[in-house]
């Protein structure tokens, strides 16, 4: 018998599964594992599947500061377990029009003195980056530093060798089942079961299809492709220094780009990639249209339309291929993930990343532990802010709204 068992050894639940084994609990996490061969695979899917992640430091919101400021203190606890680089890459560059800023021009004027967060105006970004080419009336924000590029990949294992080595037992299976009574008992593909007193559901965009939910919960689902360009070794180097930047372009076709400098694929390519909410997104709640997507999902049919405003970003750009990867964004009600409990003292949720928790994982993860261990929440931050919705209890969703839709 268990103390807790995590289903889901994403981001959030790998990290959860750390702290959980590491405060000194039995835990047995259900990962299912990364497709081989996403075509065919028949189970959930996950956010992780990739080498680029972006993040920040510099947040609006004090909860998100917080958690920021939590990521950053756990970045080296996080490598020590890790088999290859998790944070890599400079500070992180957001530009934007002032209007368009989400907050971050006040956010950088609050800063403490010394904060090192430069303010780079149209020709200060000209100028610090020849190979990117900002629409006018941007501006830049630096941060200091570095790390601001996390590999999902890597941090997932990390975390799971980290509460392997704290005693958890990673099962590398998916739950299809659960049943609660006076312990609960989780059912898994291949028939076993296991048997612990609480259980962390960490499901991701598959919670609400997973069929261990008595009632739906309010998330929506969002279809999600990234543009990559292939680089030959010459056109590689020559971007080789750029920033993982947030931009905030004008664009018929794309919105809140996300770039990272051009990085090495499993498949030992080297892509730029050029991720956004691009005119194709679509809501996908149906569990059949949420795994199509991923299996079969036609992104690349958004490539004539979303590769002209990369094209424009770097002048001159030469790739040698390109290519696009798909992946569904969850979000919840009010923007944070849901870390609540589900029933009392039994079972706790930590599910709807919103399209930016790898960057807050650790944290995220420590938190629903905490809850989970505590069996009521004991952090400091706003329990109020991770409550959880049923589907029927928002009407104003946070967040944004389809691109098609704006
Ligand atoms: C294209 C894209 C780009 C992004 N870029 C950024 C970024 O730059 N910065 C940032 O901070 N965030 C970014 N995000 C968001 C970030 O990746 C997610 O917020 C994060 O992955 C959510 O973590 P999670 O643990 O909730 O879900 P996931 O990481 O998806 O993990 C959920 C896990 O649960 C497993 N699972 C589901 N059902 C079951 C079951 N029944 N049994 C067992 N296992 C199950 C899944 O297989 C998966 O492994 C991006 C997301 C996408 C899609």
């Amino acid at each position: 018998m268990f103390d807790v068992t995590v289903i889901g050894g994403g981001m959030i639940g790998a990290s959860a599964a750390r702290h959980l084994a590491q405060a000194g609990l039995e835990v047995a996490v259900v990962a299912s594992p990364e497709p081989v061969d996403p075509a065919g695979h028949t189970g959930p899917f996950g956010a992780h599947y990739d080498v680029t992640r972006l993040s920040r430091t510099v947040q609006p919101g004090a909860v998100e500061a917080e958690l920021a400021r939590r990521a950053r203190a756990s970045m080296a606890s996080i490598e020590e377990f890790a088999d290859r680089p998790v944070f890599t890459g400079p500070g992180h560059l957001f530009v934007s029009r002032p209007e368009d800023d989400e907050g971050m021009g006040e956010a950088v004027r609050n800063l403490p003195p010394g904060h090192g967060v430069e303010v780079l105006d149209g020709q200060a970004l000209a100028d610090r980056y020849p190979a990117m080419r900002f629409q006018a009336g941007m501006v830049g924000y630096r941060e200091p530093g570095s790390g601001a590029c996390l590999n999902p990949r890597a941090l997932v294992a990390a975390q799971l060798a980290a509460a392997a080595s704290a005693g958890a037992h990673v099962v590398a299976r998916h739950a299809v089942g659960m049943s609660v009574d006076a312990t609960c008992a989780v059912s898994l593909d291949d028939g076993s079961q296991i048997e612990s007193r609480r259980v962390l559901l960490a499901t991701g965009a598959f919670t609400n299809a997973s069929g261990l939910l008595e009632g739906p919960l309010a998330m929506r689902m969002k279809t999600e492709m990234v543009l990559l360009a292939e680089l030959a070794a010459g056109e590689a180097e020559r971007l080789g220094d750029l920033p993982p930047t947030h931009y905030a372009i004008d664009d018929g076709f794309v919105s809140d780009v996300y770039t990272a400098p051009p990085t090495t694929y499993p498949d030992g390519s080297v892509l730029l990639k050029w991720g956004a909410n691009t005119i194709t997104d679509r809501w996908v709640t149906d569990p059949a249209d949420i795994a199509a997507w991923y299996c079969s999902g036609d992104s690349n049919s958004a490539i004539p339309m979303v590769r002209p405003s990369m094209e424009a970003t770097f002048p001159g750009l030469e790739a040698v291929g390109w290519r696009t990867q798909r992946c569904v964004v969850a979000y919840t009600g009010h923007g944070m993930p849901y870390i609540d409990a589900l029933v009392p003292g039994k079972v706790f949720l930590a599910v709807g990343g919103n399209g930016r928790s790898a960057k807050w994982a650790d944290p995220l993860g420590a938190l629903a532990a905490s809850l989970t261990e505590a069996g009521e929440w004991v952090d400091p931050l706003p329990a109020d802010r991770f409550r959880k919705l049923f589907v029927g209890e928002v009407d104003n969703w946070a967040g944004r709204e389809l691109l098609s839709d704006r």
